[in-house]
């Protein structure tokens, strides 16, 4: 009762929210009861709040193990916003400033204190460690632990050992978005975690909308996309650098103010560039998957694909950089046959070892754009989650659907025409046999004389490639081998056979992807059961002005403007209308910290917006 009471207070007057997210409050429960935990959520799922609300109410420190030099001061200038007394401790403080916080580290005057795991290493770091009290030890990114995860970091082997040599070992809080059985033992293994209490909340990110699409012309889309969603923050990912600079060139000469980021820039390059993306100077970054580790802005409201990527893996980690404040985001993918190619390229390029696997994902990946079932259960399957809906209604493929067609005869006779041929050939011959097309190399091996030549006489190759990709989403059909891939028959193509049932593929629409947004919006309203109202058009304008406010005190202050209030406040606060320093603690993510610090400048703007456009109510709240 009275830890509970304490808790709702940290998390109010901190950080300004009045209720968790999903798995936060069974997380931090196990930690203030001294429970070893392992939270495995999703980006974006509020993952630094378990450790932060328990180290606030712990008496003493924690130790928060993070593998990101650059991601530290974000992190520990955010935790100063809210009042909470933080440092971090790495290779980029002066010899002066490493001196005043460790002593002040010994002295047990920081809640919170920031490491890389290299530091466990060194004999200055362990003189602070005894000599401080250490209530927890949080393990951010814990993945980075095995090898299996995709950051591996040698160093966070070191940790068990440090906890060893600690007078009284706290309680250890790992966390990390990787949900691999093999991540989740290697964690719970090589820190040595004690009867951890282990939470997988689910792996879907509901705030996400997903897209895939083929346009003729790929700038052009990307011009009119811009048209739309030019104020917001957003990432163009590329698959070469040469993409890079074309793509951000021609973005500049006709006015969109963007900078860009690939290996090939100098370092200072580099850094300059991805400053001026996170400090909102540059609302649009265009990148190679170079940039993005290490990114904890919360406010990109889309990623948008240039190039398919190769892998699913690879696409989920790079799309799911938008919307970590959970508010609307978007993932959009445009795809063309010739990313297939360069894709394939890459591959051969590669270790030879790693070929048959890398296409096995590659297809999987092409799949996906060629899937016109639900995207987000395709991505969810993908990663084995266990929950998955038939349709979220809400992605793109779902929104767009308009109608049926039965290919069931067509499907038929291209499973029956792969078969007949051996289970040896690529698409474009099984295509042609069907269409009976009497070339050289088919009257060769002598497919003309099959009884499934010619079965289709009034199809495009085109359209026989559609089915076909179709049904290897579906998962009837295998594509394999490399360079020159050849179909094969899954068992399920043999089942569906057999079993009469109907196949049809949905014709698209597609829809203006304003209209779908705000659909999405209604939907995701549905889902959560509450008032998440798209902003009317004075509302927006609200929005554009606490947005430029928010950015001269980050300016003012040397933050990022998420680290000052995240889209989500701002968006609250146009939905609440606050008009008092009592109704702006309504906000969500106002506390009494930055009720003190930002209050009367963002009442100003507000008194003065709505003496400018009376007759702007609140919008009713529960
Ligand atoms: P993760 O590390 O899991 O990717 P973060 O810890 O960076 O996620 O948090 C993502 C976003 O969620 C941040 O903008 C944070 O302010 C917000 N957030 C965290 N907890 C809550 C909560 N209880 N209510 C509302 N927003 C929250
Ligand atoms: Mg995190």
């Amino acid at each position: 009762m009275q830890i509970d009471n304490h808790v709702n207070n940290v998390l109010k007057q901190h950080f300004g929210f009045t209720s968790f997210k999903k798995g936060q409050q069974e997380i931090i429960d196990k930690i203030l009861n001294r429970n070893d935990v392992l939270g495995i959520m999703p980006t974006g799922a509020g993952k630094s709040l378990c450790y932060q609300v328990p180290a606030l109410v712990f008496e003493g420190t924690t130790i928060v193990i993070s593998p990101l030099i650059s991601l530290m001061k974000d992190q520990v200038d955010a935790l100063a916003q809210v009042g909470a007394r933080a440092a971090f401790i790495n290779s980029s403080l002066s010899r002066e400033e490493l001196q005043s916080i460790s002593l002040r580290a010994r002295t047990g005057d920081y809640k919170l204190i920031y490491i890389a795991p290299e530091r466990l290493e060194l004999e200055s770091f362990r003189v602070i460690l005894e000599t401080m009290e250490t209530a927890l030890v949080a393990v951010d990114e814990a993945h980075c632990i095995s090898q299996w995860g995709h950051d591996f970091r040698p160093s966070y082997r070191k940790i068990a050992a440090m906890l060893a040599k600690l007078p009284e070992r706290p309680p250890v809080a790992a966390f990390t978005a990787t949900a691999t059985p093999q991540v989740k033992n290697d964690i719970i293994n090589m820190l040595n975690l004690r009867e951890p209490h282990v939470l997988v909340t689910g792996f879907d990110r509901e705030n996400l909308y997903y897209e895939v699409e083929k346009p003729e012309d790929k700038f052009d889309y990307l011009k009119n996309f811009l048209n739309r969603n030019s104020k917001s923050s957003g990432i163009i990912y590329c698959s070469t650098r040469k993409t890079v600079d074309t793509v951000s060139a021609k973005l500049k000469r006709i006015g969109y103010p963007c900078t860009s980021y690939h290996a090939g820039l100098s370092e200072k390059e580099r850094q300059a560039n991805q400053e001026a993306f996170i400090y909102d100077q540059s609302p649009i970054i265009v990148a190679t998957v170079a940039f993005g580790m290490g990114i904890d802005k919360s406010n990109i409201r889309y990623v948008l694909h240039y190039n398919m990527p190769k892998t699913m893996e690879n696409y989920y980690q790079e799309a799911g950089r938008a919307g970590r404040d959970g508010e609307a985001a978007q993932c959009i993918l445009l795809y063309s046959p010739s990313d297939i190619i360069t894709n394939k390229f890459l591959i051969e390029k590669g270790g030879f070892y790693a070929r048959s696997d890398d296409y096995r994902k590659l297809q999987k990946m092409i799949n996906y754009c060629h899937t016109s079932g639900c995207w987000r259960r395709y991505i969810l399957n993908y990663f084995g989650e266990t929950y998955i809906p038939e349709e979220c209604g809400y992605c793109g493929n779902c929104l767009n659907t308009v109608n049926h067609t039965d290919i069931t005869v067509e499907a038929q006779k291209i499973l029956s025409c792969i078969k007949r041929t051996g289970e040896r050939f690529g698409s474009g011959l099984v295509a042609d046999v069907l269409r009976g097309a009497k070339t050289k190399r088919i009257k060769e091996l002598g497919f003309d004389q099959l009884s499934t030549f010619g079965l289709l006489p009034g199809h495009s190759k085109s359209s026989i490639n559609e089915i076909i990709s179709h049904l290897a989403a579906r998962d009837m059909i295998d594509i394999k081998g490399g360079q020159y891939p050849v179909l094969s028959l899954n068992q399920s193509a043999c089942d569906w056979l057999k079993s009469g049932e109907k196949i049809t593929i949905k014709k698209l629409i597609k829809k203006d992807p304003y209209i779908k947004m705000e659909k999405t919006e209604e939907k995701k309203a549905k889902s959560r059961q509450k008032a998440d109202l798209e902003l009317s058009e004075e509302r927006q304008l609200l929005f554009e002005k606490l947005r430029l406010l928010r950015k001269e005190i980050a300016v003012e202050q040397n933050v990022p403007p998420f680290v000052v209030f995240s889209d989500a406040t701002l968006r609250d606060i146009c939905h609440k209308l606050p008009t008092s320093e009592t109704a702006l603690l309504n906000v969500s993510g106002i506390g009494k910290y930055k009720l003190e610090r930002y209050g009367e400048r963002f009442l100003a703007v507000l008194r003065e917006h709505l003496q400018k456009n009376p007759g702007f109510y609140p919008v009713e709240t529960e």
